[in-house]
């Protein structure tokens, strides 16, 4: 019998196993894979994800494992760009961009050192139920196909967008909206790229998304909106090379540099929240909320909700409040944390640009100002909220006529 069941060993499930052991909580962590383990995705945590990573104590690891650590962000639309710094949060005023191969292992090895026990290629069948409690799991090894059962005071599902935990339980989906998007991309060495500097170009139907990353590759990736994906898939590789050539500089760049990998994608992309919780249950990660990968929002996202879903916990198991109370408050900073930047999200999903009018409106409040430019950025991982950013910079805004 173990406190917590964790289904899904990645961002969040295995960053609220670690949490959880060093509460002294007896957890189980279950993936259907083995770490390392390679996942397509762009790789940009916000500065509110290196700083959760510097309170657990993890950071140090992190960084030997030589991430791109970048300062500027710089965007493009066709009505202007903006360059400047990253919104700060504790000190950490950068992004750090590890391929998931190489961060997702390290958080499985700091559940287990933190007293997790962690059991690998093991997927979820079910759960079990006593009356209308979920109590426990069932589930088999990947490699022998053996089943078993494990029990538990509560299953946590941070097993993903498709989660079997969500699906199994019925945890009912709210702000939901169909893909608006298909995400491609590549992994390039020598790409000219400064490996300080975070690339978003929005020219639509397209957005080029480009990233260093570690070991000295970039991501090159393309975002597309969702009318043009039949055509676009008919010939993958052509398609990104001649997407990537209608802005005629990113594909030189592109041409100039060396591609290690086949264009990848990535089409299943919808948009929702789900109700994180209910008897016996909870989510967290991606499997409490998805957003389209537009803006990355998923990793930093998905390290704050398993820390306030580990505190939670915590307080629900302990009697400190009663567990139903506790998770209740989980889902409320969870939903007002993240309500405004999943909007913003959804708007840049749609690729919709800037009027040349809310671009000089724009331009007036941030006036050329790093700090304004870096809260204005903060916005999207929802290290400031738009109350707060008005409160400091709407003064400036142009007085309506
Ligand atoms: C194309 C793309 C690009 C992205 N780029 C970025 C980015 O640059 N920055 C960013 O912050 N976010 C990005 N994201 C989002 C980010 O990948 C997710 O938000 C993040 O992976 C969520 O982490 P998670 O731990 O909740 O879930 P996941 O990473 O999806 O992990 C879920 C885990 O659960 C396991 N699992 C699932 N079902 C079972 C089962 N039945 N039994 C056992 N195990 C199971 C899976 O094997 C998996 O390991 C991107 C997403 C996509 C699709």
């Amino acid at each position: 019998m173990y406190d917590v069941i964790v289904v899904g060993a990645r961002c969040a499930g295995a960053s609220l196993a670690m949490l959880l052991a060093r509460k002294g909580q007896r957890v189980l962590l279950l993936d259907k894979e083995t770490f390392p383990s390679d996942f397509i995705a762009t790789h940009m945590v916000w500065p509110p994800g290196g700083a959760a990573l510097k309170r657990w104590g993890i950071w140090d690891e992190v960084a030997a494992a030589d991430p791109a650590l970048c300062r500027i962000s710089y965007s493009t639309f066709v009505v202007g760009e903006l360059r400047g710094p990253f919104h700060a949060v504790e000190g950490v005023d950068y992004t750090f961009n590890l391929r998931r191969v190489k961060l997702d292992e390290i958080l499985v090895r700091a559940a287990r050192r933190a007293g997790a026990e962690v059991r690998e290629a093991v997927a979820l069948d079910d759960l079990l139920y006593d009356g209308d409690r979920v109590v426990g799991v069932v589930a088999h090894e990947v490699r022998t196909g053996r089943r078993f059962e494990e029990r538990a005071a509560l299953v946590v599902g941070a097993d993903g967008k498709n989660s079997t935990v969500a699906k199994r339980v019925g945890a009912r989906a709210y702000q939901e909206l169909e893909a608006l998007t298909a995400s491609y991309l590549l992994y390039a060495e020598d790409f000219p790229i400064d490996r300080t500097v975070d690339e978003v170009h929005t020219r639509p139907p397209y957005e080029y998304v480009i990233l260093p990353t570690d070991s000295g590759l970039t991501v090159v990736n393309l975002v597309l909106t969702r009318s043009l994906l039949t055509e676009f898939r008919a010939d993958v590789t052509k398609s990104f090379s001649a997407a990537y050539d209608r802005a005629p500089e990113l594909g030189e760049r592109l041409r100039a540099s060396r591609p290690v990998t086949r264009v990848l994608g990535v089409v299943d992309l919808p948009n929702f929240y789900r109700v994180p919780y209910g008897e016996g249950w909870a989510l967290v990660g991606d499997a409490g909320i998805t957003r389209d990968p537009v803006r990355a929002q998923g990793q930093h996202s998905a390290f704050q909700d398993a820390e306030l879903l580990a505190t939670a916990i915590q307080d629900g198991l302990s009697g400190t409040t009663s567990l139903k109370d506790a998770l209740a408050g989980y889902q409320q900073k969870r939903d007002d944390r993240t309500r405004a930047s999943y909007k913003m999200c959804l708007d840049a999903a749609r690729l919709e640009v800037p009027t040349p009018e809310a671009w000089a409106a724009l331009e007036v409040i941030l006036g050329k100002d790093p700090q304004a430019t870096a809260d204005f950025r903060g916005l999207v991982p929802a290290s400031i909220q738009p109350r707060e950013f008005f409160a400091r910079w709407g003064d400036r805004a142009p007085v309506a006529r």
